[in-house]
């Protein structure tokens, strides 16, 4: 039995009550009086819901003011029943699901007493119905079915009949009335008429208890045994499964607001992680060669209008000399630098190969190297060469044939070491290492063309110093070509060496021009794209918020039900999870035709392993951030102010 002695309880300098004194025991009891005399709260401090109060409230004993979080879960899941105006239902859940609710606290739901009690009340026939769907008197029934699976020693009711019709408040009152035979039973009401004789009354006026009509109160001082309520993981998932079915447009929500900002998100990112970027440069590369990254170092050449075709000529003719010696070697570990090879041309090139004589006709220009098409540069410390693949075309063999094959070549090479050009005959027996591509796209006045430079040969250092021997060639400074790694190397080496006095010669314009429209095109749909995936997660976020708020009024159905913070952290970790696992697979399945819109309004191809696990990743990180948001709601939501209590 309730004892409850001297409580007063002040709003705003106000009482609410004052002073009252009162003994509830079991049967049936009525608190009445006009509205704002102070009804619900007492019901709310008898309860526990209200704690901060003058004077003392006990149950059996138990002091009421002092219950801790986990003796009021266990209080609300099996001591204490609570009937309420407008039911406190969740509306999208059947009735069978709203009465199993507080026992999935419990590590056992006694199905046989659902099923009795359900028959009790007469609504055995409405057990798979939405609650949503059902009258009025039909809910407050299904109310109280879930109230007493719970097999509380209490049942508080404020208003139960007050949202009801004269034929569903008589029944209710009925019910409530049969119930009091065995419990304690405490019903708010100002509708005296529902009071029957053999009842104890006790009025309220302005916070004071003014009659008390009491028979000797029924004791009952059952020690409460405070046994533990508990989600399991199991039962956090049944939830959230029901949860899930039940509310299917918020599913639908939560999930997609989960893929889009992963989607964004993954946009955003995939500049670094899968370079999207390259397709202008592919272009660049299959309409010149690769060729259009390298860059040649000579020791002297005649800069324009000195050769007087096509050439400016207002421009001055300059004879440029400069100093490369020792160069080729630092750039043989440059890591922006695929390939170095010296630009050594010969003439009246003669082959011999397996016992086969093969004559190269001589085109008079500089060695060209479009693409290796078998083996690797000669830049080993063997004596190796790298031989065009219209030779390898003569020999009849296919180009990895080639590699290893031993050749014996002679040439002619020009010794301009006098000032005048002396043709020397060189010789040497080589290993082939490697097959080049020797075409050579240039485009002149708009028209391109395309040509093979036949007797570009290349050869290791080792190699061409004993040829240069033979010529009587003197110093090491030997034209060299270098292939840059990628368009922005290119530039930075160039740049390099002109600080150095060393002018290169290449296409650097044409690159130049592309890396700029590349670095301004990327840093524009990067920033663009990073203000859309912020939105994005605002979006989520906000989605996660808005359907928490919306929710308010359930977790607080949960939270007098007997579920602490923790219990429902649990399960709303489950929906998340459920919806972020959704979202991902969709994200996978549907990854086609979401890379068809990620590559039409971003340019980013997300069809690759790394991105699309990233996406994945980004999903989960998603939810895992919305779930935090609805967390942040649901703890911070008060029972007792999301639920409209008595007639207030
Ligand atoms: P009843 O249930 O009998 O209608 P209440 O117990 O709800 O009355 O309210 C008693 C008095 O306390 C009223 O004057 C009401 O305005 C005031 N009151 C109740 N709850 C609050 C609150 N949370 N904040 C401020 N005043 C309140
Ligand atoms: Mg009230």
């Amino acid at each position: 039995m309730f004892e409850i002695k001297n409580i007063s309880k002040k709003y705003n300098d106000d009482y609410a009550l004052n002073s009252v004194t009162l003994e509830i025991g079991k049967g049936l009891n009525f608190i009445i009086g006009a509205s704002g005399s102070g009804k619900t709260t007492l019901l709310k401090i008898i309860s526990g819901m209200e704690q901060e109060f003058d004077g003392q409230v006990s149950y059996n004993n138990k002091d009421i003011k002092t219950l801790t979080n986990s003796e009021k879960s266990y209080f609300y899941n099996s001591v204490f029943g609570f009937v309420w105006q407008d039911f406190n239902l969740i509306e999208d859940l059947t009735v069978l699901e709203n009465i199993k609710l507080p026992q999935y606290l419990k590590d056992t739901q006694n199905q046989r007493e659902i099923v009795k009690i359900m028959k009790d009340l007469k609504i055995s026939e409405l057990i798979n119905q939405k609650v949503k769907n059902l009258s009025g008197g039909q809910k407050q029934r299904v109310a109280i079915a879930r109230e007493l699976v719970k097999n509380p020693d209490v049942i508080i009711a404020d208003e139960p009949t007050s949202a009801l019709d004269e034929k569903s408040s008589k029944v209710t009152m009925d019910i409530l009335r049969e119930i009091a035979k065995v419990k304690t039973v405490i019903i708010v009401t100002h509708d005296t008429s529902l009071i029957g004789t053999n009842s104890n009354v006790f009025e309220l006026d302005k916070g004071e208890l003014i009659t008390k009509h009491q028979s000797e109160p029924i004791k009952t001082t059952k020690e409460q045994a405070s046994l533990k309520c508990r989600l399991s993981l199991k039962n956090a998932y049944s939830i959230a499964i029901t949860n899930t079915k039940r509310k299917i447009g918020k599913f639908i929500i939560t999930a997609s607001s989960l893929l889009i900002a992963a989607t964004l998100l993954l946009v955003s990112v995939s500049g670094t992680i899968g370079d999207s970027s390259t397709k202008m440069f592919d272009t660049l590369f299959s309409t010149y060669g690769d060729g259009i990254l390298d860059i040649n170092i000579v020791g002297s050449f005649t800069s324009a209008g000195g050769t007087g075709t096509g050439g400016n000529k207002d421009e001055p003719k300059a004879d440029v000399k400069q100093n490369i010696g020792g160069m080729y070697n630092k750039f043989l570990n440059d890591d922006r630098v695929s390939h170095a090879v010296f630009l050594q041309a010969f003439s009246n090139i003669k082959i011999t190969a397996e016992g086969k004589e093969y004559k190269i006709q001589t085109s008079n220009s500089v060695p060209v190297v479009n693409k290796l098409t078998a083996g690797k540069m000669p830049m080993g410390s063997g004596n190796e060469v790298v031989v065009p693949k219209s030779f390898i075309e003569k020999m009849n063999i296919t180009d990895k044939q080639a590699i290893g094959k031993t050749i014996s070549f002679k040439g002619e090479v020009y010794n301009w070491d006098s000032g005048q050009p002396i043709i020397m005959p060189v010789t040497t027996d080589v290993t082939i290492v490697g097959v080049v591509d020797t075409t050579v796209i240039s485009e002149y006045e708009g028209k391109k063309s395309e040509y093979s430079v036949d007797d570009s040969f290349f050869f290791s250092k080792s190699a061409l110093d004993k040829m240069r021997a033979q010529g009587n060639m003197s110093g090491d400074k030997i034209n060299f070509s270098i292939r840059a790694k990628t368009p922005a190397d290119m530039i930075a080496i160039k740049d390099e060496l002109n600080a150095k006095g060393i002018v290169p010669l290449g296409r650097f314009e044409l690159v130049e021009d592309m890396v700029r429209l590349n670095t301004q095109t990327t840093a524009q749909s990067g920033s663009a794209t990073t203000l859309i995936s912020v939105l994005s997660v605002i979006l989520a976020i906000a989605v996660a918020l808005i359907t928490a708020i919306m929710r308010k009024r359930e977790y607080a159905i949960y939270k007098v039900s007997g579920f602490n913070n923790k219990n429902i952290n649990l399960f709303s970790f489950a929906e998340f999870n459920i919806a972020a696992i959704t979202a991902a697979v969709l994200f996978l399945v549907a990854s086609p035709l979401i890379n068809k819109g990620t590559t039409a309004f971003f340019h980013a191809d997300i069809l690759n392993g790394k991105l699309l696990i990233t996406g994945i990743l980004l999903v989960v990180a998603m939810g895992v951030v919305s779930y935090l948001a609805e967390l942040i709601v649901a703890v911070k939501t008060n029972a007792v102010t999301a639920l409209k209590t008595g007639d207030r």
